[in-house]
């Protein structure tokens, strides 16, 4: 069994907004439905758990009655941490996704799930296209090629993952990172992901996705 859980517990203080980003509608749809109904058209998804910022639960929670509902929690991993305690005993992998990222395809979604049968946990990198320096005393260049950027959703054994995840206490930017600074030693794969699958994060992204949409009409 496969359950999703969709992280929408932040408040995405970085875009003008009055409401979290994944919330603002376009075209009659929130940000967060995009995501959720990708994962809804795939026939291996078998539940799907939201994670709200708990002051929207009330507003926003009544649209999502059909679906296993929680709060978020100060740090991405305690929202984490929340959405895993929702998740059926009976689920054997999890796929977390940042509701932020509306533009998940079948394929980013198919791809984690099948390589859940090699691996202890999976995730998606795209390359960086600009060259990269480390602000420091001195300047120092980085080798743009061996340097990834890692997207969502991150994929993960449930047994193995909800071991460390329940007890991780420090904050993670993301679910992988918590797992690789617990310990090294899992069988960990990441996997060429796609650029489309961009994170909204300033009015800039949310610019860019209002158009990608416009151009799909
Ligand atoms: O802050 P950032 O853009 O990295 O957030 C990525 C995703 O994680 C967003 O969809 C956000 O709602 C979610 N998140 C969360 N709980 C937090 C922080 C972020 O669910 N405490």
């Amino acid at each position: 069994m496969n359950s999703v859980i969709i992280l929408a517990g932040g408040e995405g203080k970085r875009l003008n907004s009055q409401i979290p980003k994944q919330f603002i509608k376009i075209d009659h749809r929130r940000i967060i439905d995009f995501s959720i109904n990708e994962f809804k058209k795939n026939k291996n998804v078998d539940e799907i758990i939201l994670v709200f910022p708990k002051k929207f639960i009330d507003s926003f929670g009544k649209e999502y009655k059909d679906y296993k509902l929680t709060h978020g929690g100060k740090e991405r991993n305690h929202s984490t941490q929340n959405g895993l305690l929702l998740c059926s005993y009976k689920s054997e992998n999890v796929l977390i996704h940042d509701a932020a990222r509306p533009l998940i395809s079948q394929k980013l979604i198919d791809d984690s799930i099948n390589l859940l049968s090699k691996y202890d946990a999976v995730a998606p990198y795209v390359d960086i296209d600009d060259s990269l320096i480390e602000l420091d005393t001195k300047i120092k260049y980085l080798d743009r090629s061996k340097i990834k950027s890692i997207q969502t959703p991150q994929s993960f054994k449930k047994k193995i993952f909800e071991k460390v995840i329940l007890k991780s206490k420090k904050g993670y930017t993301d679910d992988m990172s918590a797992l690789i600074n617990h310990n090294q030693n899992f069988n960990v794969k990441f996997f060429k992901g796609n650029k489309l699958n961009f994170k909204i994060t300033t009015d800039i992204d949310l610019h860019n996705f209002k158009n990608i949409l416009k151009n799909e009409k």
